[in-house]
């Protein structure tokens, strides 16, 4: 293996043989002949546990072994961390990894000194509209699950920055990771890559449909798993792998429904068949688990969880919290907990294999086109490809349910005998263009039309349509738009009437960023919620005299295309609309008659959102913001760091508009602190938050300099007598003895507090 491995750090293969990784797997062998260490690029179209992170890490170290740097494309902000985790095993080569979420608006120039640097797309594009620097000396990325780039949301910015990316480094190392798909070539042409498409697995994989009493494979074998009156398939399934000892173990399962409550709901049923088959043992690491998953978050969904993993069992969905998440796995790979249900999200990325996988559903409830529509055959496949832990099952066994024999038919039609779908480009959509269009400009990859259908003639789109014309009509859509609402110039390339007049005809071609495009582009705002916020802050200056409220900013970024958006549910209608009536004065622009259907029940979800930011901000307990909008706790985090983001880019605009920002800055801060006015300066204080700003408060300590000066002992009763919490916020408010030894939270203080 030695030889093969050139262009590796030294010692690399004696790493990877302590790790049990003495082989190359056949992908990887045919990556390396195909000259990923030699800097060549490349599409690796491979089943998913197939080793696809391994030919990754080889092309960045072979990158950085010859002096350059790598950038790691995540799908999922969740696993970046997880990723950066993983490469730092290679911190004993010299290698230093960085990983850079958070906040949009910056270059990120200390990641210049990291040799890999791991990121969402998102966040890579907003590195480029920024001009981060350090991206033009980079030699290798790896784009890790590439068919997303056929996610309507999502894709067109993986698509576009990798576009933009190889642009600015014409040498780049390209290395695409991707599922097996029906069009891995494709993919490789428009990457200039080469291709390694295989169907190899490391641990075979029998697929399969259950029905009546068996299971029937798609070798033509069959189990016998019988289902008892009363009880599910699932169920079933589930005892029947727990039953199966192997090397003296049960197996575990993972069963992948259509949705969260289901999740729930089949998790808290399947912890009936895990919880009489554990072990004292067993129960007793469970019941410390659920403990600490208590702990963390008073919550209906902790609660739940904890309940399940007490007996067992677990459910994995996007309302959980990622501490919450992260146990779950964990606790799965030590084969603590016995069965996951889970959405399938945890298909995409996340490092959790079972001996059976079930997927339950098959549809889902399309809120774009409307109904239950069935999986993509990737997407099954993915779920499916979990199925089977190399060196502890002897295979993996995936199962779809059937009630009858025809649907069992379908099934086996659909998706067992089924090739994956093709990848295809969705970028010629409007929403992405108006975005990608302003920043391409904006970032000066194009300084004219002419130049932008270039730019975007090396996309995967122009690679694979057969209609160029379509992307050139919305392209002319999009410019006609973003002029119009003043983020795009069109013609003058100059102030100076000398040189304007000099280029004549071709000047009407050029198009330059207004100074409120660069901002929008920068901000990594859409251009439509900037134009929604720009026109919202506008109207309210021109007409009212008083500052705009909470709600107000709340429901006007609630209302912009960045914000995911809440749907309405039965009840909700009557309800929304007569908070909408009573509290009209407040909105920013006009409300939409309740004619205009559509409008106004965006208006309306808009305004579920903005009551929910109110609520928040109003220190309205976790738990019953959880149950009065059925969302997961989750959910309320996602929608307040939304917010936050929007509310700091709204404040931005309104200084480049020449509104008041300071009523923005107040809603930002109060839904960022989750409290009330009075309670902003405290809940500033690294370690408070808002309840203990709440009780600090209560107990008359009402800002931070009366917290510097307050009575430690209470100070120590509104803290609930934690005296390390006392000393360490007395610490962070600049306290110059914050030490609390000797103190005690004498009668009198508790009192007061309570
Ligand atoms: P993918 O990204 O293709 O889904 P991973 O890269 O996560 O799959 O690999 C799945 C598992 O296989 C990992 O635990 C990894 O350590 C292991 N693995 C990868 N390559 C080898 C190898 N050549 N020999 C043994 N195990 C390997």
């Amino acid at each position: 293996q030695s030889t093969a491995l050139e262009g590796l750090p030294d010692g690399v293969a004696e790493a990877l043989a302590e790790e049990g990784i003495e082989d190359l797997y056949p992908p990887q062998a045919e990556a390396v002949e195909k000259g990923l260490l030699d800097g060549e690029s490349l599409v690796a179209s491979v089943p998913t546990a197939s080793g696809k992170t391994l030919i990754a890490e080889f092309a960045m170290l072979s990158a950085i072994e010859r002096g350059g740097t790598a950038l790691y494309i995540v799908p999922l902000r969740a696993l970046a961390n997880e990723k950066k985790t993983e490469f730092e095993r290679w911190e004993e080569f010299g290698v230093s990894v960085g990983v850079s979420t958070g906040n949009y608006e910056s270059d990120g120039e200390w990641l210049a000194s990291r040799d890999i640097v791991v990121a969402t797309s998102e966040k890579v594009d907003s590195l480029v509209r920024n001009d981060a620097r350090w991206l033009s000396d980079l030699s290798c990325v790896v784009a890790d699950e590439i068919h997303l780039v056929d996610d309507r949301h999502r894709g067109p910015t993986l698509e576009v920055t990798l576009a933009k990316l190889r642009r600015i480094n014409p040498g780049l190392q390209t290395v695409a990771l991707s599922a097996t798909v029906g069009n891995a070539d494709v993919v490789a042409e428009w990457l200039d890559a080469e291709l390694v498409k295989s169907d190899w697995r490391p641990i075979d994989l029998r697929m399969g449909v259950h029905y009546g009493n068996a299971i029937n494979f798609d070798d033509g074998s069959q189990r016998e798993v019988p289902v008892a009156d009363g009880q599910r398939q699932t169920e079933a399934l589930v005892a029947d792998t727990l039953d199966e000892e192997i090397d003296g173990q049960g197996g575990s399962s993972l069963v992948f429904v259509n949705s969260r409550r289901n999740a729930e709901s089949a998790a808290r049923r399947l912890a009936g068949v895990t919880e009489p088959r554990l072990s004292v043992d067993e129960r007793n690491r469970l019941a410390e688990l659920a403990e600490e998953i208590r702990e963390g978050s008073d919550t209906d969904t902790a609660e739940s969880l904890a309940d399940c993993v007490a007996r067992g069992a677990a459910f994995h969905h996007a309302g959980l919290t990622g501490d919450h998440r992260q146990a779950v796995e964990s606790a799965f790979r030590e084969r603590l907990i016995k069965v996951i249900c889970a959405t399938p999200t945890l298909a995409a990325g996340v490092n959790t294999p079972a001996r059976r996988v079930i997927v339950r559903d098959w549809r889902r409830y399309d809120g774009e086109f409307g109904g239950m529509q069935p999986l993509d055959v990737l997407e099954i496949h993915q779920m499916c490809g979990r199925a089977g832990r190399p060196g502890l099952d002897p295979y993996g066994e995936a199962v779809l349910l059937a009630k009858d024999a025809e649907t069992m038919d379908e099934l086996f039609e659909r998706y067992i005998w089924a090739d994956p779908e093709p990848v295809r480009s969705k970028l010629a959509a409007e929403p992405a263009l108006r975005t990608h269009v302003l920043a391409t400009v904006a970032s000066g990859f194009a300084a004219s039309r002419t130049e932008l259908l270039s730019f975007l003639d090396r996309t995967l789109y122009a690679t694979q349509t057969a209609d160029p014309g379509r992307l050139e009509g919305v392209t002319d859509t999009v410019i006609d738009y973003l002029e119009a609402n003043g983020f795009l110039d069109r013609g003058a390339v100059d102030d100076d009437p000398d040189t304007a007049a000099v280029d004549g005809e071709g000047d009407t071609d050029t198009l330059t960023a207004t100074s409120l495009g660069h901002t929008v582009s920068r901000l990594y705002l859409d251009p439509m919620s900037a134009a929604e916020i720009v026109d919202g802050l506008r109207d309210w200056e021109e007409t009212t005299d008083d500052p705009p409220t909470p709600l107000g900013l709340y429901h006007l970024v609630s209302r912009t295309p960045d914000m995911y958006e809440l749907y309405l549910k039965s009840g909700d209608r009557e309800q929304f609309t007569e908070l909408a009536y009573e509290r009209e004065a407040e909105f920013l622009g006009a409300m939409p008659s309740e004619f205009e259907d559509v409008r106004f029940e965006d208006w309306l979800a808009a305004l579920k959102t903005a009551k929910l930011l109110e609520d928040w901000a109003s220190e309205i307990d976790e738990d019953r913001i959880t149950e009065r909008y059925g969302v997961g706790p989750g959910d309320i985090r996602g929608k307040v760091e939304t917010a936050e983001w929007l509310l700091r880019a709204a404040e931005r605009l309104a200084g480049e508009v020449g509104v008041d920002a300071v009523p923005v800055r107040e809603a930002r801060k109060r839904v960022e602190y989750g409290v009330r006015e009075e309670l902003l300066d405290l809940a500033g204080v690294r370690g408070v938050g808002r309840k203990r700003a709440r009780r600090l408060y209560e107990a008359g300590i009402e800002t931070r300099a009366e917290l510097r000066e307050a009575d430690k002992s209470v100070v120590l009763a509104a803290l609930r007598g934690r005296p390390r919490t006392a000393e360490r916020i007395l610490e962070n408010v600049g306290r110059e003895d914050p030490s609390m030894d000797g103190v005690r939270e004498d009668d009198e203080a508790a009192a007061a507090v309570a």
